[in-house]
């Protein structure tokens, strides 16, 4: 086995192969750029070699300051990790010259999948079912239209380069395809440095479902089973879990078989992912191969007891497989969230900055719960603007499907992270809702579920009731602190009165003399055990009404609570019966109106702008295009109007709710 390896990558993963290589004995090396000086994978590895500036490209994605690591630290191998240098076939072949061994595929086969227009035609060739299509390149939006309309509406228009779901459109009519052809070929050329674009049919209701296959270098190769990736948001994955709940055991084989054949066909070496797509009927296609360790490898991990990695090094140490297929056994169920920092309540906004909070929930292991939290931050880190925007991966298992949910709902809950906005509000949203614990799935997930957007969870009637109790006890506890226990002061049998109001609702509570428990009295005569109350300066309350156990995160305003729990975020006001009576009359303040502006929906610079001063513009028809995280996104307007003011120009860098130009009535 090797003695020291360098890890090619950052984050959560450096961390993760870390983990792994230590465990074996292995010494590590981790490479870091002028953004990462700090970073927790330089504070875990054994040596660290610093390789250049903060962008990328003068750094994790700079082949010869990578070899050059390698050279001063002595590493005889390089894991890359994902993203970066993985998949990067003349990387791969530089190590092979150096005498470095690379963790991964052959360069042919990495090669061979490279891009998804060839990988498509060599799967084609290996019996894999594809999606059908057109398969060639398409030169422009003429010849995009007439293939479009022979393959039949709606299709998929893609950068053969693309990754990241960047570079791709649906296009469901002849007047759609034009727009959505530009679009994906300026978005491949400027992300991709490749504008091949090419069209293939839009599978309606997909599911996205992927093999996890690995091979030796003899030629053995067995498949792990299935992940299923439906929960995208724009074509990026949020949530993924395996098994998948569609799949049944013949599909699972078939896809599986399909899997082997095509990793067979390239020669296939290490661990690599076969993505397809899955109509309602359970008919699947080849999407594309990922030759290199999946973000989501560890759901896998979890149900085949398998640690990935360390069989990546063993490949690529010479090792044969130590599994034949039939000794690969599913057990259980494992479900990961991807914590984002963006904020999901500003249309998943990125978001950076120092992390003030860090306190992920405790990982554990028995034989009812596995809590995972793989992360590549620690409190007081910072999130900068350069690489992806992931800060951990919360991963659960359980022996069924529904406790793998509860226990990722539950930990969810116990993850306290403040200081950049984040995305375990709508994380914890989506498991809350019943046709995700039904199982019904699809890529449009999200977009169906939350057409307007994530505006915060709405608490069912008895969540809401707890947690105005459990506002009006630590109200009471506040008031009384140093004064008063419950019961204990006075000889009246209710010792206070107070309601709770929460948009717009209320509860009138009364707490009686008690003893040494906290109960409070709702209006109808309910009493309420309250077991644990809320702790001054504690940024995460755990609670337990009425034998059932909440996480809650309370901070304190103006006669009342900021509350937040599962994706909810409320306010919380506690005041004395009367006041309540008079808060029915005060006027609600009125949002301002916004609709006579184009506002700048995230930070970004603006690549065109379609109108002129004065003109008349029609409901959906394109203002402008603003470039923001290397997407492209159409700005359309939203009724008929007349262009009043132009603020800005193709070029312009804009900030979030810039104001980009205005209109009048007409
Ligand atoms: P990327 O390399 O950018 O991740 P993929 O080809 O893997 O691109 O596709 C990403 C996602 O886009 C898929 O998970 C799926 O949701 C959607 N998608 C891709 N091709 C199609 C198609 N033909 N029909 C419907 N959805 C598709």
């Amino acid at each position: 086995m090797f003695s020291k390896i360098l890890i090619a990558n950052r984050g959560e993963i450096a961390c993760r192969v870390i983990k792994t290589a230590r465990r074996m004995g292995i010494g590590t090396v981790a490479v870091y750029s002028d953004a990462d000086r700090d970073g927790l994978h330089v504070r875990m590895a054994d040596e660290a070699v610093h390789i250049g500036a903060a962008p990328a490209s003068q750094s994790y994605l700079d082949i010869e300051k990578i070899v050059a690591a390698c050279r001063a630290s002595g590493a005889q191998a390089v894991h890359p990790g994902y993203g970066f240098l993985s998949e990067n076939p003349a990387f791969a072949e530089r190590l092979r010259q150096e005498g470095i061994y690379f963790i991964g595929p052959p360069v042919k086969a990495i090669e061979a999948m490279g891009d998804k227009i060839t990988s498509k035609s060599i799967a084609a060739e290996a019996g894999v079912s594809t999606v059908p299509g057109h398969m060639g390149l398409v030169a422009n939006a003429a010849e995009a239209r007439r293939i479009a309309g022979a393959i039949g509406y709606p299709v998929m228009i893609k950068a053969s380069g693309g990754g990241g779901g960047k570079g791709m459109r649906i296009a469901r009519s002849d007047g759609e395809v034009a727009e959505a052809f530009e679009r994906s070929q300026s978005e491949a050329a400027s992300s991709f440095g490749d504008d091949r674009i090419f069209i293939e049919k839009y599978i309606e209701e997909p599911r996205h479902i992927e093999i996890q296959v690995l091979a030796d270098a003899m030629g053995n190769c067995i498949h792990l089973g299935e992940r299923e990736c439906s929960i995208q948001r724009r074509n990026q994955k949020v949530i993924e879990e395996a098994p998948s709940p569609f799949l049944d055991p013949g599909t699972r084989a078939e896809m599986g078989a399909q899997a082997v054949a095509l990793a067979k066909a390239v020669n296939y070496v290490s661990a690599g992912t076969v993505e397809f797509i899955v109509d309602k009927d359970r008919n699947f296609y080849f999407l594309e191969m990922n030759t290199r360790l999946q973000v989501e490898h560890p759901v896998t991990e979890l149900v085949t007891g398998l640690d990935l990695v360390e069989e990546m090094l063993r490949i690529a140490n010479g090792e044969k497989l130590r599994w034949r297929q039939e000794d690969v056994a599913l057990n259980g169920w494992a479900i990961e969230a991807r914590i984002y920092a963006e904020d999901p309540y500003r249309n998943f906004l990125p978001s950076t900055g120092r992390l003030k909070r860090y306190r992920p929930p405790a990982e554990e292991a028995s034989a009812h719960l596995v809590v995972r939290n793989d992360t590549g931050v620690y409190e007081g880190a910072e999130i900068s603007p350069y690489y992806d925007p992931m800060i951990a991966k919360l991963v659960t298992w359980a022996p069924d499907r529904a406790e793998a949910i509860d226990g990722l709902s539950a930990a969810l809950d116990q993850f306290v992270l403040e200081g950049v906005g984040n995305n375990i509000p709508f994380v914890a949203s989506v498991l809350e809702q019943e046709r995700f614990r039904a199982g019904r799935l699809s890529t449009n997930y999200i977009a169906d579920e939350f057409p307007e957007g994530f505006a915060g969870a709405a608490p069912d009637d008895e969540t809401l009731l707890a947690l105005a109790a459990l506002a009006c006890r630590a109200a009471f506890q506040l008031e009384t602190r140093g004064f008063v226990e419950p019961g204990a002061v006075t000889n009246a049998h209710v010792i206070a009165e107070r309601s709770v109001i929460i948009d717009g609702r209320r509860w009138d509570f009364s707490i009686p003399k008690s003893g040494d428990s906290f109960v409070l009295m709702t209006d109808k005569g309910q009493p309420l055990l309250i077991e644990d109350g809320w702790q001054p300066g504690a940024s995460l309350t755990a609670t337990e009404i009425d034998g059932r156990t909440l996480y809650v995160r309370m901070d304190r305003i103006t006669s009342g609570f900021r509350m937040r729990y599962r994706g909810a975020d409320l306010v919380a006001k506690v005041v004395l019966p009367h006041v309540a009576d008079l808060m029915v009359h005060m006027p609600e303040k009125a949002p301002p109106d916004l609709s006579r502006f184009l506002i700048c929906p995230m930070p970004g610079q603006v690549v065109r702008i379609d109108v002129a001063e004065g003109e008349v513009v029609e409901e959906g028809q394109t203002l402008a295009v603003v470039e923001a995280m290397k997407m492209e996104n159409v700005l359309r307007a939203e009724r008929r109007a007349r262009v009043s003011q132009l603020n800005a120009v193709a070029g312009d860098v804009l900030a979030v709710d810039a104001v980009i130009m205005e209109f009048e009535a007409v």
